[in-house]
């Protein structure tokens, strides 16, 4: 059976994650997709416990789960605690030690939500595309690094660095992904000024070539790359690139499609004995503290947070396009959490309502 570990955290993660909780047991009673889950401790609610973000017990799960499915941490009764101790770094802990080297970061645009976003609304309905940014190396962790005096004034360094492995490692999460989509990948880098660029080419090329010749490649420089997502972001299946411009290009395309409440991710590692990666699924969205406990938040981010561990970790691409149409359906009935309303003074539902209706949609799917 396939161990999930799920670690709602603080804030709205466990209000959210109960929805979740629901739709996995759906899938377990009417799908016949048991999971063996269980569920720990993660951020502020853990230091609550133990005086530590993040438990070398829970650590030793999440490395030996199939996925790890995580709420949101964080709050302000934790941010005066000490750096070491502060429910981020249990988040980042769980990153770092489980060498999560590709974030995926999806840009979705449901229909019926296509008015939310600041582009026409042709350009951005049903948009579906995806991008992997290398979340490991490059600038944000290149040696030398620093600020330093250099005669009578300072001089700000960060070094942009990649191995080949490196590289060719997120590439492979790329071309893996693009399989299971469109079959295309889009690379974006500056090669046209930068060293790292033009390695970054060249190995995503050796590896598309050696490996996955049957997949469409295709190279932009990313400052292209960013006038084309806002152009005609339809173009692009899966998007590679690095993690500074990763960065910005993820933010930019999420936004593409409207709310916080609706933005699910991954974070993907080497593959495991299994074959399946090490994977943490996560919504984009923070703890969310001014609505905490309070029944508003939208359920929506983390539920297609599970959608892509049903598709990237447990090979269950159809049950994972059946959770989406769930979701859509509800919202072309008009559903909406508070944070999808517009000025038209429509009443909102619950947290748990729409966790229903979800349910409820998939039910009605089969
Ligand atoms: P946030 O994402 O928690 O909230 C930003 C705004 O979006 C708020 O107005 C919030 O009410 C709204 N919002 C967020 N998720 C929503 C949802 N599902 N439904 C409806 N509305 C939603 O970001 P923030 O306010 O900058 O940070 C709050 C706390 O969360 C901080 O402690 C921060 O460090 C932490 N944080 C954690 C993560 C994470 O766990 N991955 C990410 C970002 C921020």
């Amino acid at each position: 059976m396939p161990t999930l570990l799920i670690l709602p955290g603080d804030g709205i993660g466990p209000e959210v994650m109960a929805e979740v909780r629901k739709i996995i047991d759906w899938f377990g009673a009417k799908r016949g997709m048991a999971f063996d889950v269980s569920e720990d401790l993660v951020g502020g609610a853990a230091y609550d416990a133990h005086g530590t973000p993040l438990h070398d017990d829970t650590m030793a799960k999440a490395q030996e789960a199939d996925a790890v499915l995580l709420g949101a941490v964080g709050g302000p009764t934790y941010d005066t605690l000490d750096f070491s101790v502060k429910p981020e770094r249990g988040l980042l802990r769980l990153r770092k030690e489980m060498d999560l080297f590709a974030n995926l970061r999806p840009a979705q645009c449901f229909d019926a939500l296509a008015d939310f976003s600041s582009l026409k609304k042709e350009v951005v309905a049903g948009l579906d595309i995806m991008i992997v940014r290398e979340l490991t190396s490059g600038v944000y962790f290149g040696e030398p690094r620093g600020i330093v005096t250099e005669g009578n004034e300072r001089v700000g360094i960060n070094t942009q660095r990649y191995t080949e492995g490196e590289i060719a490692r997120v590439a492979r999460s790329a071309f893996e992904l693009a399989k299971r989509r469109s079959n295309k990948v889009c690379s974006m880098e500056k090669a046209n000024v930068m060293e790292s660029g033009i390695l970054w080419r060249d190995v995503v090329s050796e590896v598309h070539q050696a490996e996955y010749p049957e997949v469409e490649l295709s190279h932009m420089y990313a400052d292209a790359g960013a006038m084309q997502l806002t152009r005609w972001p339809k173009q692009f299946d899966v998007i590679v690139t690095d993690n500074l411009f990763g960065d910005l290009l993820s933010d930019l395309a999420a936004m593409l499609t409207g709310s916080l409440g609706m933005l699910p991710s991954a974070s993907l590692g080497a593959p495991m004995e299994t074959g399946r990666p090490k994977a943490l699924y996560e919504p984009v969205h923070g703890s969310a503290p001014d609505i905490a406990g309070q029944g508003k938040a939208n359920p929506i981010a983390c539920i297609l947070s599970f959608a892509m561990a049903l598709r990237y970790s447990f090979d269950a691409g159809a049950e994972a396009d059946r959770l989406e149409s769930a979701v859509e359906q509800v919202l072309a009935g008009g559903l909406r959490t508070a944070d999808l309303l517009g000025e038209d003074g429509a009443t909102p539902v619950s947290t748990s309502e729409m966790g229903d209706a979800v349910v409820a949609a998939l039910e009605a799917s089969l």
